[in-house]
């Protein structure tokens, strides 16, 4: 739903200087923009645009990317917890267990806390 709303959101992005370009150009001859403004509006609109077609892309392919990042990182901490044991009463602590970013960690079997850097 969020990557339907960016995708949406960045249509605008796309389409509003493909025709402010398409309008610049096409109005040839007598009362038609300076050929300044036409070199000026076009590099403006072709800003926005490359913009918007970032945020396309970013919007398409960028949740497969981070969900691919969250498999990786969850990997890494069962790995890594899987190691620790609880210096009270020797229990295994799994993922589930609660751990604060300073490295503390709660025994599920014991409640007592320890620190991941002291072991
Ligand atoms: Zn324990």
């Amino acid at each position: 739903m969020q990557r339907l709303f960016a995708i949406v959101f960045s249509i605008p992005f796309l389409g509003v200087p493909i025709a402010m370009i398409s309008m610049l150009w096409s109005h040839d001859g007598f009362g038609g923009p300076p050929i300044a403004m036409k070199i000026a509006g076009s590099l403006i609109c072709g800003a926005v645009g490359f913009a918007g077609l970032f945020m396309m892309f970013t919007a398409i392919f960028g949740k497969a990317a981070s969900r691919h990042n969250a498999v990786n990182r969850s990997q890494l901490t069962t790995s890594k917890t899987h190691e620790y044991k609880c210096t009270n009463c020797g229990a295994g602590i799994g993922v589930d267990s609660d751990i604060s970013p300073s490295g503390d960690i709660k025994c599920q079997f014991c409640n007592s806390w320890f620190n991941v850097n002291t072991i």
